[in-house]
């Protein structure tokens, strides 16, 4: 019997759909940066900087208070400003879009393909106008986006590309490591994220320019380098309007610990994931996630379409149903541009027609590091459980 109908829940707690993994090293790195002088503006920044441009094969890279930070100061170091129009994917959370509005900017949304669920490159094209000043592709589920067109058209019309890889750290695309093509890409630490600094994010590029502005915007537009004039040893100038968006030392010593299981994350991962799609692929009524050749996700998510013309209930009741089992299934995401915020903008319904017909049938199931194998059986069997009973 299902949970929902007073039957015994398929597991027994609560897990949900993703979560951080702490271990002792982790905590002792936090504790010894606790009790040193500088738990602000120290050194462990610059450290978990250069293990993450290092990883990914960087020049620079720059820490911020939290990805959505770090996206509003790339939207700066690009020059988006007032009416500037920026590209970018319905299916990705708030801020990949927000983030052009607090620069005045204006986000267009470009459709999805209707495989790997990431912005259509073809769709990009068709919405570029005069007022074009950049994109921001979104590296969706872990999987990157298809770069090579991309880059392309933004070399064509003259455009700065910065990639959403909150999901993708660790993801290769033609055998390279996310974080190299794009001019700047932004990755989250936020706990469900591959690697966290408790909140936090990151910058990476390879170009001077885009990492000095990167770094003014980070602290109040302060700068102590080619001043206008020297009042004494003191003296610095605030030469743009920047803010506080620093991250922490005790964050970054968290971080630089993390990076050392980044890839042991990433793959327990995918193992997570071949162990579902073998067994979610039986089932008639659900689509497994698609994977371009290009691409090797870092699988921040796993996600299934279901075919709800299969069943006898609709996705809510299915979802709801797998909340009773205990799983903490969830929907990521709803169109950016549905929520009322960008609806009394003047965004309507009907303007990505596969992002929102995908919506409909999305849904997201619990992977994280952490899992053990009976928790992975465990969403197994409750997804069995509750699909099997509404089949039609
Ligand atoms: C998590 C996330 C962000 C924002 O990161 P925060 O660190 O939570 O501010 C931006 N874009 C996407 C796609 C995300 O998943």
């Amino acid at each position: 019997m299902l949970a929902i109908h007073g039957g015994k829940p398929a597991r027994e707690t609560y897990i949900s759909y993703g979560q951080q993994w702490i271990d002792e090293e982790d905590i002792n790195t936090v504790v010894h940066t606790l009790n040193s002088p500088y738990i602000t503006q120290g050194p462990k920044i610059e450290e978990f900087e250069r293990k993450v441009a290092n990883y990914v094969g960087a020049k620079y890279a720059v820490a911020f208070t939290n990805g959505t930070a770090a996206l509003h100061a790339a939207c700066f170091a690009a020059g988006i400003s007032e009416g500037d129009e920026v590209i970018t994917s319905p299916i990705t959370f708030a801020a990949s879009a927000n983030c052009v509005r607090y620069v005045g900017g204006v986000p267009v949304f470009a459709d999805i393909d209707p495989k790997t669920y990431n912005i259509d490159p073809t769709q990009i094209e068709r919405n570029i106008t005069s007022k074009t000043k950049a994109i921001i592709p979104v590296d969706f589920t872990g999987q990157p986006v298809d770069l090579d067109p991309i880059l392309e058209v933004a070399r064509k019309h003259n455009l700065v590309v910065i990639e959403d890889g909150a999901h993708s750290i660790g993801a290769t695309y033609k055998g390279k490591r996310v974080g190299t093509q794009a001019d700047m890409t932004m990755f989250s630490f936020h706990p469900v994220k591959h690697i966290t600094t408790a909140e936090g994010g990151m910058i990476v590029t390879d170009f001077d320019e885009y990492a000095r502005r990167l770094k003014l915007f980070r602290s109040h537009g302060i700068t102590t380098q080619n001043l206008s004039k020297d009042e004494g040893p003191w003296y610095y100038e605030m030469v743009e309007l920047g803010y506080n968006y620093r991250m922490t030392d005790i964050q970054a010593a968290l971080g630089v610990s993390q990076m050392s299981r980044l890839d042991e994350f990433v793959r327990r991962r995918r193992e997570i994931v071949s162990i579902y799609n073998e067994e979610f692929s039986k089932f008639e009524a659900v689509t497994i996630p698609y994977q371009l050749e290009e691409t090797n996700s870092s699988w921040h998510l796993y996600m299934i379409t279901i075919d709800l013309d299969k069943f006898t209930v609709g996705r809510r009741e299915i979802f709801e149903a797998l909340r009773a089992e205990n799983i903490g299934v969830h929907v990521h995401y709803i169109p950016v541009y549905l929520h009322p915020y960008y609806q009394h903008l003047g965004y309507n319904r009907g303007l990505c027609t596969i992002a929102e017909e995908w919506y409909e049938k999305a849904l997201t199931l619990p992977i994280f590091p952490k899992m053990s194998d009976e928790d992975i059986n465990s969403v197994i069997q409750g997804v069995n459980k509750v699909l099997d009973y509404y089949s039609k």
